[in-house]
């Protein structure tokens, strides 16, 4: 006789990581294509020594310090094991059984696993046809029973965003004792001057919540370490009440503090802008071969191949290069370095043509 497990298990979602191809280029995980910045590093290795100690539960200094960074309040912040924990925290601090969650979907696929494991239930709303948040429709699927949204602000996997005024609009159209959170891990690539930075938006909407990573523009993934900016200090306490304890290492702390220091910021920034003109690039290039892009304000870009995208992802991958394909959507391209994107473009000369483009 097995032991009983909880019945969700049966029926969640699996989160399906990038795959790492010994020898391939891997566009499958929106990560940095460079390694930590040089004094970064020097960091990691210093504070290794000390990871006999347990590391500060409350990430006093880091916390401090993107307090500073943002001009708010340090109880207003919340440290997580990443923002994808932080998203798992957010459920566990409003919603339960007979509790909804509205995300749109296509989205981050951590959303609907989060919302299962927390026992609540995942109401998703689909994009539009242009692969956009479908906001009035997400505003009309709030009930009496929902306790979440999650929106997502450049949009994972499609890289589309939604402007200030759309925002506004939704944040007015819902009750003010719903929890909205912006999901924000792209936001240092957004290059549109009509995506608001979601920090602004805090101090006229006290039921908002902002994630932000140092997994994507700041190269540090493998550190596991993101943070949420709340507008009431009361949501970011209740955050630090359901982490797991010790969750954030000492090694995530030092690294993420080490990206905030000045000399970090000039090095970040040519990076990031280094991204922005791949993502452009490559963008024009598909278009130009007839492939449906839209426009994109991250580091990836979102290729509509629908029921053709795992055959398309696996030809890719027999030419070593790794893309991460949603059978029968479409597949997301991490934009890297010119030399593996210019990879990616030229294996995929070697494919049919896409049928709009014959
Ligand atoms: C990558 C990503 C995150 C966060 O990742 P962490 O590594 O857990 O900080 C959060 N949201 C979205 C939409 C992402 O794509």
């Amino acid at each position: 006789m097995s032991v009983r497990l909880r019945q969700t298990l049966s029926s969640l979602p699996a989160y399906v990581p990038g795959r790492s191809v010994p020898g391939a280029v891997k566009l499958a995980s929106n990560e940095s294509p460079t390694g930590p910045l040089p004094h970064v590093l020097e960091r990691i290795a210093e504070v290794a020594a000390d990871v006999n100690r347990y590391p500060d539960n409350a990430s006093t200094e880091l916390t401090a310090a993107l307090a500073a960074r943002h001009d708010v309040d340090p109880a207003q912040v919340a440290v997580g094991c990443g923002s994808v924990s932080l998203c798992q925290q957010l459920v566990n601090i409003t919603a339960g059984a007979g509790d909804e969650v509205v995300f749109a979907w296509r989205s981050f696929e951590a959303y609907p696993i989060v919302v299962a494991v927390g026992g609540a239930t995942g109401v998703p709303v689909p994009l539009t046809p242009d692969h956009c948040h479908d906001l009035p429709a997400m505003a009309a699927a709030v009930t009496p029973a929902t306790r979440l949204v999650f929106v997502c602000n450049p949009n994972n996997p499609t890289g589309t965003t939604v402007d200030r005024d759309a925002i506004e609009a939704f944040l007015a159209a819902v009750p003010d004792d719903l929890l909205v959170v912006l999901d924000e891990a792209y936001h240092e690539y957004v290059t549109d001057p009509e995506v608001p930075d979601g920090i602004d938006l805090l101090a006229a909407h006290p039921n908002l919540v902002v994630l932000r990573t140092f997994s994507k523009a700041y190269g540090l993934a493998g550190m596991r370490v993101g943070y949420a900016v709340a507008a009431d200090p009361a949501i970011a306490t209740a955050l630090r009440q359901v982490q797991t304890p010790f969750a954030v290492t000492t090694l995530a702390q030092q690294a993420a503090l080490a990206s905030l220091e000045p000399r970090a910021t000039e090095q970040l920034r040519d990076r990031v802008a280094t991204a922005v003109v791949e993502r452009d690039r490559v963008r024009d290039a598909l278009l130009a071969a007839g492939h449906d892009v839209p426009p994109s304000q991250g580091n990836f870009v979102w290729v509509p191949w629908g029921e053709d995208t795992t055959a398309v992802a696996a030809e890719l991958e027999a030419q070593k290069v790794v893309v991460r394909g949603f059978a029968g959507s479409g597949a997301r391209v991490t934009v890297s370095t010119p030399e593996d994107d210019d990879a990616f473009l030229a294996a995929l000369t070697t494919l049919p043509p896409p049928p709009s483009a014959t």
